[in-house]
């Protein structure tokens, strides 16, 4: 049996929550038995995200296939069951390096190589190979209708109906209905234009997801239906929410899954959301809370950390905690363990997470021997894990010029280099170390009771790794290497047992942790910091007590 299509596309304005609305109703398609695919078309011109600015772009989200990835994938693997690889985001670079790789091969045999039919020809094959094994394939198109670059996308979906029919295609508009405060009224003239640019290029909408504050009344949404040509029933409310994991919830209460499933005519199981209505049940009824420094170079920006803070918002929701986490620039700590101090005293856990260049590394540094010293727990991710060996090797070692060759390549002691370029390791493809890698777990260690299991698999993206030159110097003065790759390349984490939670890791597990599968070494990283609030909450206690029972000293005469 052939796969069905829903296609999502977007209207208005950018940043509705495209990625969110297409993974949701991913996961509500999932919860009435209905197997999915998830897939983005981004119109840009970059082959890949990976050479892009976090800034510009947001996080490079990494697949098990080392495919850098548009931050979207993320939602649709936190939502849904989905297995995602390079074959699942395509921008408009790589629909034409294929082709012009394609021309120069001569595989076109003197034709004239052109938009219509080639570029749609090389979308709709990208589409169709997502789609097989499943019974709903979901394509996101990104940017917004109008765009001149998206063009191409919209034209091969348009084809799609054509060619599949009305009942193995769905279009589902992502669109705005604001309330403007001066007129107190919803306004929907510009969901109306928006729709009318879409049927301009043969499109009509199924289903209107519209992103408001406010319920939609009936007459408004009757108003929509009218103009926008689609039935009442398919004017949905998508109301902004306290956690992007109610999503799904509020769509289906809207009735958005029996919707899809009329519309493209799938038989279906009942729907079953009890894991996430518990879910969202422990988002709104923490019982304490947890504070998390995260020490960086970027100043925070909503994006260029994604699946790190889902996957700390999962670590704490796996205690029932509600979490609370700032960002720290790592410039600021530069001036040393006074300034840790001064910032870092009301947190309960600090982490240095994965970044690039030099900026901040001192203060990193500063960062990290505060929480080695005063037993903060402490999670290193990828740079974290580099500048938490530097600081050991610098603070515990004597090596005062330890450093990574990233930062300083005439350092005389390099903890961190680039053990590939050395071996002459070019042969992994780009120059990074991408995607799923193997690791094994020393016995006896926190990795190892953390994760329960000896051998274990990491999505990786970095040029550096540990010198195992440095090895016997480190692990004498009590640093311990607990994950290596199999061949013993590789040094994957390093902790230190006596510390009460001082772990790193080369690798990203955030690109792994989902909300119903919390990633082990965020829930015990979380759970530590909690036990260490809890302890500063008992010590403060028995001081106040001590104070209260303190004998009144009477002057004698
Ligand atoms: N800059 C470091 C490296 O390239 C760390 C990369 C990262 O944190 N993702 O190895």
């Amino acid at each position: 049996m052939s796969a069905k299509y829903i296609f999502v596309t977007g209207g208005v304005v950018s940043s509705l929550g495209k990625g969110l609305a297409a993974a949701s109703i991913g996961c509500l398609l999932e919860s009435r038995g209905i197997t999915v695919n998830l897939m983005k078309f981004d119109p840009y011109l970059n082959v890949d995200p990976g050479t892009m600015s976090p800034f510009q772009h947001g996080e490079v989200f990494v697949t098990d296939d080392g495919a850098e990835t548009d931050l979207d994938l993320g939602h649709y693997e936190r939502f849904t069951h989905s297995k995602l690889s390079r074959d699942n985001n395509w921008t408009t670079g790589r629909i034409y390096e294929q082709i012009i790789a394609k021309e120069r091969r001569g595989d076109y045999l003197g034709k004239t190589v052109q938009v219509i039919p080639h570029v749609t020809n090389e979308i709709k094959s990208a589409m169709k190979k997502v789609a097989q094994d499943v019974d709903v394939a979901i394509v996101e198109i990104g940017g917004t209708v109008g765009d001149i670059e998206s063009l191409p996308f919209m034209e091969a979906i348009r084809q799609m109906r054509q060619e599949l029919g009305r009942d193995n295609t769905m279009f589902v508009h992502v669109t705005l209905v604001p309330f403007i405060a001066a007129a107190q009224e919803l306004k929907t003239k510009p969901t109306q234009h928006s729709v009318k640019e879409l049927l301009s290029i043969g499109i009509q909408p199924d289903l209107l997801l519209c992103r408001t504050d406010r319920f939609l009344s009936k007459e408004i949404k009757s108003k929509i239906a009218l103009f926008c040509n689609v039935g009442e029933e398919a004017v949905i409310t998508a109301k902004d929410v306290a956690s992007i994991y109610e999503v799904p919830l509020v769509f289906s209460r809207e009735g958005v899954d029996a919707l899809v499933l009329k519309y493209l005519r799938l038989e279906a199981k009942d729907r079953d959301l009890k894991r996430w209505e518990e879910l969202v049940y422990r988002v709104h009824n923490p019982k304490a809370d947890v504070k998390i420094a995260i020490v960086g170079k970027y100043v925070e920006y909503e994006d260029s950390y994604k699946s790190l803070k889902e996957a700390l918002v999962h670590g704490a929701l796996a205690h029932n905690l509600k979490l609370h986490a700032n960002w720290i620039e790592a410039e600021g700590l530069e001036a040393g363990q006074q300034a840790c101090e001064e910032q870092l005293r009301d947190y309960d856990g600090i982490l240095v997470p994965g970044g690039f260049g030099k900026r901040g590394i001192e203060g990193m540094l500063q960062a990290i021997r505060y929480a080695r010293e005063n037993k903060v727990p402490y999670f290193g991710i990828c740079l974290g894990m580099q500048t938490a060996c530097i600081e050991f090797a610098r603070d515990v070692c004597g090596l005062a010029e330890a450093n990574s060759s990233e930062f300083d390549p005439a350092t005389p002691h390099r903890v961190i280099y680039k053990l590939r370029e050395l071996r002459g390791v070019e042969e992994l493809g780009g120059t990074m170390r991408l995607g799923a890698w193997t690791c094994k777990i020393e016995p006896g260690t926190l990795a190892h009771r953390i994760y329960g299991q000896a051998e274990i698999s990491e999505r990786h993206r970095h040029r550096y790794e540990f010198n195992r030159e440095y090895e016997e110097q480190l692990t004498a003065a009590g640093l311990r290497i607990s994950g290596s790759t199999p061949d013993g390349t590789y040094v994957e984490m390093v902790e230190l047992p006596d510390h009460p939670h001082f772990i790193g890791c080369q690798f990203h597990p955030e690109f792994k942790s989902k909300p119903l599968e919390p990633h082990p070494l965020f829930r015990t990283f979380v759970g530590a910091a909690y036990e260490l609030a809890r302890k500063r909450e008992t010590d403060k206690n028995a001081a106040e007590l001590e104070m209260f029972h303190r004998p009144v000293k009477v002057a004698s005469r």
